[in-house]
Protein backbone atom coordinates (compact mmCIF):
# COMPACT_ATOMS: atom_id res chain seq x y z
CA UNK A 1 0.00 0.00 0.00
CA UNK A 2 1.97 3.04 -1.19
CA UNK A 3 1.36 6.26 0.62
CA UNK A 4 1.82 9.58 -0.89
CA UNK A 5 -0.41 11.00 0.98
CA UNK A 6 0.92 14.12 3.39
CA UNK A 7 -0.92 13.38 6.47
CA UNK A 8 -0.10 16.10 8.31
CA UNK A 9 -2.44 18.55 6.06
CA UNK A 10 -5.03 16.61 7.41
CA UNK A 11 -6.71 16.82 11.02
CA UNK A 12 -9.87 14.95 12.44
CA UNK A 13 -12.68 16.66 12.06
CA UNK A 14 -14.97 14.94 15.01
CA UNK A 15 -15.99 18.05 16.75
CA UNK A 16 -15.32 15.96 20.36
CA UNK A 17 -12.29 14.32 19.55
CA UNK A 18 -9.61 16.01 21.76
CA UNK A 19 -7.76 16.11 18.82
CA UNK A 20 -10.26 18.02 16.53
CA UNK A 21 -8.90 20.18 14.25
CA UNK A 22 -5.26 19.88 15.05
CA UNK A 23 -2.78 19.68 12.01
CA UNK A 24 0.40 17.51 12.36
CA UNK A 25 -0.71 16.10 15.36
CA UNK A 26 0.54 12.41 14.18
CA UNK A 27 -2.71 11.42 14.85
CA UNK A 28 -3.88 10.42 11.40
CA UNK A 29 -2.92 7.44 9.60
CA UNK A 30 -3.87 5.89 6.73
CA UNK A 31 -6.42 2.94 6.94
CA UNK A 32 -6.19 2.11 3.65
CA UNK A 33 -7.64 2.84 0.21
CA UNK A 34 -10.97 2.51 -1.31
CA UNK A 35 -13.05 2.36 -4.54
CA UNK A 36 -12.00 2.98 -8.21
CA UNK A 37 -10.23 5.89 -7.47
CA UNK A 38 -7.89 4.14 -4.63
CA UNK A 39 -9.15 6.73 -2.39
CA UNK A 40 -7.37 6.79 1.03
CA UNK A 41 -9.84 6.25 4.16
CA UNK A 42 -7.40 8.14 7.09
CA UNK A 43 -7.82 7.39 10.76
CA UNK A 44 -8.07 9.81 14.10
CA UNK A 45 -5.86 7.20 16.34
CA UNK A 46 -6.76 9.38 19.69
CA UNK A 47 -10.51 9.12 18.53
CA UNK A 48 -10.65 5.91 16.04
CA UNK A 49 -12.89 8.10 13.98
CA UNK A 50 -12.18 7.48 9.89
CA UNK A 51 -12.86 10.11 6.98
CA UNK A 52 -12.08 9.92 3.32
CA UNK A 53 -8.77 11.95 2.03
CA UNK A 54 -11.68 14.77 1.00
CA UNK A 55 -13.70 14.59 3.82
CA UNK A 56 -10.34 15.77 5.96
CA UNK A 57 -9.01 18.36 3.11
CA UNK A 58 -8.32 21.68 4.07
CA UNK A 59 -10.44 24.20 2.34
CA UNK A 60 -7.85 26.17 0.29
CA UNK A 61 -5.61 26.96 3.79
CA UNK A 62 -8.96 27.05 6.02
CA UNK A 63 -9.24 25.30 9.03
CA UNK A 64 -12.32 23.96 8.33
CA UNK A 65 -13.18 20.72 5.80
CA UNK A 66 -13.86 21.33 2.08
CA UNK A 67 -16.58 18.97 3.00
CA UNK A 68 -18.21 21.51 5.48
CA UNK A 69 -17.68 24.39 3.35
CA UNK A 70 -18.62 23.15 0.56
CA UNK A 71 -22.45 22.12 1.79
CA UNK A 72 -23.15 25.37 3.57
CA UNK A 73 -22.25 27.28 0.69
CA UNK A 74 -24.72 24.31 -1.02
CA UNK A 75 -27.42 25.78 1.50
CA UNK A 76 -27.47 29.42 0.61
CA UNK A 77 -29.65 29.77 -2.85
CA UNK A 78 -31.67 27.42 -0.53
CA UNK A 79 -32.05 29.38 2.68
CA UNK A 80 -32.25 32.30 0.10
CA UNK A 81 -29.56 34.47 1.90
CA UNK A 82 -26.07 34.40 3.33
CA UNK A 83 -27.72 35.24 6.86
CA UNK A 84 -30.17 31.59 6.26
CA UNK A 85 -27.58 29.73 5.76
CA UNK A 86 -25.48 31.04 8.52
CA UNK A 87 -28.27 30.26 10.71
CA UNK A 88 -29.47 26.93 9.30
CA UNK A 89 -25.49 25.80 9.47
CA UNK A 90 -24.12 27.29 12.75
CA UNK A 91 -21.39 29.16 11.27
CA UNK A 92 -20.80 32.94 11.18
CA UNK A 93 -22.35 34.74 8.27
CA UNK A 94 -18.94 36.84 8.29
CA UNK A 95 -17.18 33.35 7.74
CA UNK A 96 -19.46 32.01 5.38
CA UNK A 97 -18.83 35.87 3.34
CA UNK A 98 -15.16 34.54 3.33
CA UNK A 99 -15.51 30.53 1.98
CA UNK A 100 -17.87 32.52 -0.29
CA UNK A 101 -15.10 34.78 -1.69
CA UNK A 102 -12.71 32.13 -1.40
CA UNK A 103 -14.70 29.78 -3.36
CA UNK A 104 -15.25 32.76 -6.11
CA UNK A 105 -11.30 31.94 -6.22
CA UNK A 106 -11.39 28.43 -6.90
CA UNK A 107 -14.56 28.17 -9.19
CA UNK A 108 -13.14 24.97 -10.84
CA UNK A 109 -12.35 22.75 -7.32
CA UNK A 110 -15.51 24.16 -5.58
CA UNK A 111 -17.92 22.89 -8.64
CA UNK A 112 -15.75 19.65 -8.97
CA UNK A 113 -16.81 19.09 -4.98
CA UNK A 114 -20.64 19.89 -5.42
CA UNK A 115 -20.96 17.67 -8.67
CA UNK A 116 -18.79 14.49 -7.28
CA UNK A 117 -19.02 14.48 -3.83
CA UNK A 118 -22.33 16.30 -2.98
CA UNK A 119 -23.63 14.85 -6.23
CA UNK A 120 -25.50 18.17 -6.88
CA UNK A 121 -26.70 18.40 -10.46
CA UNK A 122 -26.04 21.20 -12.59
CA UNK A 123 -28.85 23.40 -12.27
CA UNK A 124 -28.58 23.69 -8.71
CA UNK A 125 -24.46 24.28 -8.63
CA UNK A 126 -25.58 26.86 -11.17
CA UNK A 127 -28.21 28.94 -9.06
CA UNK A 128 -25.03 28.29 -6.14
CA UNK A 129 -22.71 29.83 -8.07
CA UNK A 130 -24.93 32.91 -9.55
CA UNK A 131 -25.47 33.42 -5.52
CA UNK A 132 -21.97 33.53 -5.15
CA UNK A 133 -21.65 35.66 -7.69
CA UNK A 134 -24.17 38.30 -7.05
CA UNK A 135 -22.87 38.10 -3.70
CA UNK A 136 -18.77 38.57 -4.16
CA UNK A 137 -20.28 41.82 -6.45
CA UNK A 138 -21.59 43.77 -3.96
CA UNK A 139 -19.28 42.36 -1.03
CA UNK A 140 -16.07 43.67 -3.36
CA UNK A 141 -17.70 47.38 -3.27
CA UNK A 142 -18.64 47.35 0.18
CA UNK A 143 -15.67 46.25 2.19
ZN1 LIG B 1 -10.17 12.24 16.40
Amino acid sequence: MESNLDLSKFWCWQKDCPDYGKMNAGNIVLKERFGKDHRALLKCRTCGHCFSETHGTPFFGLHVPMDEVCRTLAQIPEKGSIRGAARSSGHDKSTICRWVDLAGKHCKEVTDYFLKELRLDRVKVDEIWSYIKKRRKTSLSTI
